[in-house]
């Protein structure tokens, strides 16, 4: 289909695409993908910002990430629950933007609606390619597979996506969310000081990318965990070069 999505990144609230994989975002709309991402909620229980901020910069970021389509869904902040009614929801944005591949969070997460947002994304990437699913619009697809981008868990990578070209773009999207990150701008959203607002979120955020990188002899990578094997056509091309300069 013409208007069909080659990524599909979903994230539980604002912020959480543009950490986890918007490195991966712009390098596929570098190379000419078609991109979009989406948030389950609108981030209205967070600490700093309210729900309108908070839509302004992630279109804001959206833009940042060059994604072709960016929405924000209705479940509630901090009370997502892994309802099929919300599995529909899901199905409905999949069966719409047809795309190729899904990214969503790593299912080991603190944060309760990482969770779940991790296991409705998998719930909806399968049963949206039934043709008989009960309360369903449009046609059914399964898109190829669901990539599960890393947080705050170290957990071993499937494999990492070489995002140095992306990098900078990356904390520029990231930077967009003004209200919940460090910035020249945050005494606007008032003087509640959370972890993300200290200068350092950052600086961790570049170090794991970077950390990330060196392991497959790049600057900076984002790491995902996929839960089936991956098939590899010529393996004496898939590791070439790179391994020599890959640290470890
Ligand atoms: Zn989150």
């Amino acid at each position: 289909m013409q208007n069909s999505i080659d990524f599909l990144a979903f994230g539980a609230h604002p912020d959480d695409i543009e950490l986890g994989c918007a490195g991966t975002l712009i390098k596929l709309a570098q190379q000419g993908y078609r991109t979009a991402a989406v948030t389950l909620t609108r981030g209205e229980a967070g600490t700093r910002g309210t729900p309108e901020i908070r839509e302004q910069e992630f279109a804001a970021a959206a833009q940042m990430m060059q994604v072709a389509v960016h929405r924000q869904l209705d479940m509630p902040d901090a009370a997502i629950e892994e309802t099929y009614v919300n599995k529909l929801k899901l199905v409905q944005v999949i069966r719409e933007l047809r795309p190729r591949v899904v990214a969503t969070v790593h299912w080991e997460s603190r944060h309760p609606d990482h969770i779940h947002t991790s296991n409705l994304v998998r719930d909806a990437a399968m049963i949206a390619g039934l043709k008989n699913l009960t309360g369903a619009q449009d046609e059914p697809w399964r898109p190829n597979r669901v990539f599960y981008y890393l947080e705050r868990y170290e957990l071993p990578p499937s494999f990492i996506v070489d995002i140095s070209s992306a990098f900078e773009q990356k904390l520029r999207a990231v930077r967009e969310h003004e209200s919940q990150f460090h910035g020249p701008n945050m005494a606007k959203y008032g003087g509640e000081q959370t972890v993300l607002t200290r200068p350092e979120f950052l600086d961790v955020i570049e170090a794991k990318n970077r950390r990330w990188g060196a392991m497959i002899g790049a600057k900076y990578g984002e790491a995902f965990v996929v839960r089936e094997l991956v098939r590899i056509d010529d393996p004496v091309a898939a590791f070439g070069e790179w391994c020599r300069e890959a640290i470890p």
